[in-house]
């Protein structure tokens, strides 16, 4: 009795068996889950298998937080699952999954998989996880402890492999297995751990903390476009601010955002920053779009901002310095974190607009009003000017000018001629010109200011 009882114990804390949690306990009721999970887990379960929603979303119900997606685990194949889901596809290429789509709603299935150390670089970093697995195995190899309960709509009860009931009630993030293992195998847990803690207001457990700062130069292996969409799910988790924040204390941002530090330690880079992660954590808690291209030019806008002063300084025209700085700045950070370029080319394009929302005379404000980024410049130099590097009153003027009929706006420009804001003078150029300086160069003529 004594020996069956130690293991037992012994057995929950090796993550072979799991507790089994019933509704008291949890308090998900089946229909708390996304219409689009039940039905994955309904149509699995009459065709036989075993389903189960795992991952965020039962972290989340159990914390009483909306989940923002659905995972479903399973023992069947992705092929099985693509023949009982009529509006489903498998997708990757390594290990295949399977997105069931109800409507706007899209479910990811995935089949319980065992991890498979073999194949590893040489810092221990796992490129090969594709062997089907044992339930107990697909828990095991889970990030945290929070991560790893399996919620069974039919039964309503929730599995508990690694006392992840007991970790969401004492707030803690933990890793599952060796820390040191687990984030050698893949570093982006690391940011995951510091994500999460952020997130959800948890502590990092000691021993799931300790070697991150040691390991925290090993996410410099992870390729630069996972790193990328692991940088998006922080930015956009709804707490940017906290996340940066703890990363920073972490050591971490080093390897995603290697100009954040520079940033950071600027007076006024620091508030521009801070000011653009709260305003993306408020819209993402109001549920408002949130541009990534946006925040993106936020935190790397005061190092262009130095560079570009530094070439104006050396006499430097104000675009071409300004597409040298842009150049420079984005090569540095792309090397780390693959930002794709459709975010670039937007980033690029709020980021040249804030030198044309200074110079309103004439034909140049109209055509900066049509710029199609002109309301993402315009919000930024708002946040630029909440910050204190730029003016308000050139703000309050272009929030006058958008919503302004003909005869007001050329009552609004008469007072920038007023003030004696002067078009910027073409000087004569040498014969041949860089490409981007051309397609950038302010539009209008000096006849179009209407002086
Ligand atoms: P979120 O609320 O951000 O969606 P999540 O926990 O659902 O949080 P996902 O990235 O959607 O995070 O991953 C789903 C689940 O897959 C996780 O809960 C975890 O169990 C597992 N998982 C994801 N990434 C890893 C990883 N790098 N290592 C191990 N397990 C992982
Ligand atoms: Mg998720």
């Amino acid at each position: 009795m004594i020996k069956s009882l130690i293991r037992k114990v012994f057995r929950l804390q090796d993550g072979t068996e799991a507790t089994v949690l019933s509704f008291a306990k949890h308090g998900i009721r089946r229909d708390a889950i996304s219409p689009g999970a039940r039905k994955v887990c309904d149509a699995l379960t009459e065709a036989g298998f075993e389903a189960y929603v795992v991952g965020g979303a039962v972290r989340d119900l159990m914390l009483g937080v909306q989940p923002k997606d659905y995972d479903v685990a399973t023992n069947a194949t992705p092929d099985q699952v693509h023949k009982q889901i009529r509006r489903s596809r498998l997708i990757g290429r390594r290990f295949k999954l399977v997105h069931a789509m109800f409507g706007d709603e899209t479910v990811e299935v995935s089949t319980f998989r065992a991890e498979t150390p073999s194949e590893t670089d040489e810092h221990g970093r796992v490129l090969r996880d594709n062997i089907f697995g044992t339930r107990a195995q697909d828990a095991a190899r889970r990030d945290f402890t929070i991560n790893a309960l399996y919620y069974d709509p039919t039964k309503e009860q929730v599995l508990d492999y690694h006392r992840g009931a007991a970790d969401l009630k004492a707030k803690i993030v933990r890793i599952i297995g060796d820390p040191e293992a687990r984030y050698r195998e893949d570093p982006v847990r690391m940011l995951r751990a510091v994500r999460f803690a952020a997130k959800l207001g948890f502590q990092i457990d000691q021993k799931t903390r300790e070697p991150i700062d040691r390991l925290g130069p090993l996410i410099e292996n992870v390729p630069a476009a996972r790193l990328f969409d692991e940088m998006q799910k922080l930015l956009l988790s709804g707490h940017a601010h906290a996340c940066v924040h703890r990363l920073r204390e972490e050591g971490l941002h080093r390897g995603m955002m290697p100009l954040l530090d520079v940033i950071l330690e600027q007076p006024l880079g620091e508030r521009f920053v801070n000011l653009a992660l709260q305003q993306t954590d408020d819209r993402i808690r109001t549920d408002k779009g949130v541009s990534p291209a946006f925040l993106l030019a936020a935190l790397l806008w005061h190092e262009v901002l130095a560079a570009w002063k530094s070439r104006e300084e050396e006499g430097e025209r104000t675009i071409p310095s300004m597409m040298a700085a842009m150049d420079e700045v984005l090569d540095i950070q792309t090397e780390k974190l693959a930002i794709p370029r459709r975010f670039t080319t937007t980033m690029r394009e709020i980021w040249v607009l804030q030198p044309r929302l200074e110079n309103r005379t004439g034909k140049r404000a109209m055509l900066v009003l049509e710029h199609p980024r002109f309301r993402a410049a315009y919000d930024f130099l708002a946040l630029r000017a909440a910050s204190g590097e730029a003016q308000q009153d050139l703000v309050d003027w272009w929030t006058k000018f958008q919503i302004a009929n003909d005869a007001e706006r050329g009552a609004l420009l008469a007072t920038t001629r007023a003030s004696g804001e002067k078009p910027r003078r073409r000087r004569r150029r040498k014969p041949v010109r860089d490409s981007d300086e051309r397609r950038e160069a302010p539009a209008g003529d000096e006849s179009g200011s209407g002086r």
